[in-house]
């Protein structure tokens, strides 16, 4: 698929073009690490490329280098739409339906620019004309190394690399889910021969909370229940939860690992609501076999990775919770 995928690729990039980078909504370190250091590359190859963004990024990555260039679609909307329906190549980035780039989705789908998709979730959706899509890397940054590797090396540099490790870092939990392979570990090598700052960026990402976010970590573990006689267990937050602790997005990433810290626990379910939309969103996580995966799109409309998905319900908390416990004990034999 790479092959294939960096002949086209290259084939496009071989006149200077207009480039609009896209991550999904609600963008993580893997979305935000692997959007931006593709922008830095492809500026330093002599394209006009930009990263647009569906909403706003978490406050603990505004620090990553090349983000003063990010535009998004909720300040810069005019500017975002222009750069779409005028560009003449999209690249995907960390998504694998169109959908998951939110409110750009219907921008997208009315510009005339070529559609790159760079990502690693299952089952992507066929919205693209050139495709790079690899479910067993640990990360889009590790792709975007992989791409970089292919076009040009020598261009690494300590902004690219601080880009891709963050991502990298952040989407296999600190170099610990067994996503992580030999090929991540080489890769984290040779990005550390530019010198990056590993100490610092840890800092920048795992201890710059807020104190209501800590307390909210409280309150979210005040509510954990475990599902009878299943290795299941879960938590919520509800809107009043949030404007309580003075919620900010981002704050609650993270707070579902804590429910797989327990011995026996296989799977991790966090329900947090958002008022506005009149949605719960749930996140799921497992330890070994039970695929989230599946669970996530077959009852809330979701999907994601095996040990890590998400999904959402629309109705209230208790709704929401309601129909995960008849959901849970309709798949319980996946846990005897
Ligand atoms: P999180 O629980 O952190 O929001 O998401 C975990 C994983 O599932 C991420 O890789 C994310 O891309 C994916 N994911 C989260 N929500 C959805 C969703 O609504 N639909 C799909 N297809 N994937 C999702
Ligand atoms: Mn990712």
């Amino acid at each position: 698929m790479i092959n294939k995928f960096i002949k086209e690729f290259k084939q496009i990039l071989a006149t200077p073009q207009k480039i609009v980078l896209i991550p999904h909504f609600n963008p993580d370190g893997d979305a935000m690490g692997s959007s931006i250091a593709l922008q830095i590359f492809l500026r330093k190859l002599g394209h006009d490329s930009v990263v647009t963004v569906p909403n706003d990024c978490p406050e603990v990555l505004l620090w990553m280098p090349g983000m003063e260039n990010v535009l998004n679609y909720y300040h810069n909307g005019i500017e975002v739409i222009h750069r779409i329906i005028n560009a003449d190549m999209i690249v995907a980035l960390d998504l694998n339906s169109l959908e998951r780039m939110e409110k750009l989705a219907p921008v997208v789908q009315q510009s005339k620019a070529k559609i790159a998709m760079i990502d690693h979730h299952h089952d992507p959706e066929n919205f693209a004309d050139l495709m790079y899509s690899s479910p067993k890397e640990s990360s889009t940054c590790e792709m975007i190394y992989k791409l970089i590797e292919a076009l040009n090396i020598e261009l690494i540099d300590q902004d690219i690399a601080t880009c891709l490790y963050t991502g990298i870092l952040t989407d296999t939990g600190s170099f610990a889910y067994s996503s992580t392979s030999a090929t991540t570990h080489f890769i984290v090598h040779q990005l550390l021969k530019t010198n990056i700052n590993v100490g610092e960026i840890h800092q920048k990402i795992y201890n710059q909370h807020s104190l209501g976010r800590v307390q909210l970590l409280g309150k979210a573990l005040s509510t954990l229940q475990r599902v009878q006689d299943l290795p299941v267990v879960y938590i919520y937050l509800t809107q009043k939860d949030l404007n309580e602790f003075g919620y900010k997005k981002g704050d609650t990433n993270g707070f579902v690992n804590y429910g797989l810290t327990i011995a026996d626990v296989e799977l991790s379910v966090f329900f947090i609501e958002d008022a506005k939309s009149k949605k719960i969103k749930i996140s799921f996580r497992s330890k070994n076999y039970f695929s989230t995966q599946q669970f996530a799109s077959n009852h809330f409309s979701g999907g994601g990775h095996f040990h890590a998905s998400g999904g959402q319900y629309k109705g209230s908390m208790k709704e929401a919770i309601k129909h995960f416990m008849k959901c849970i004990k309709h798949v319980s034999s996946e846990f005897s």
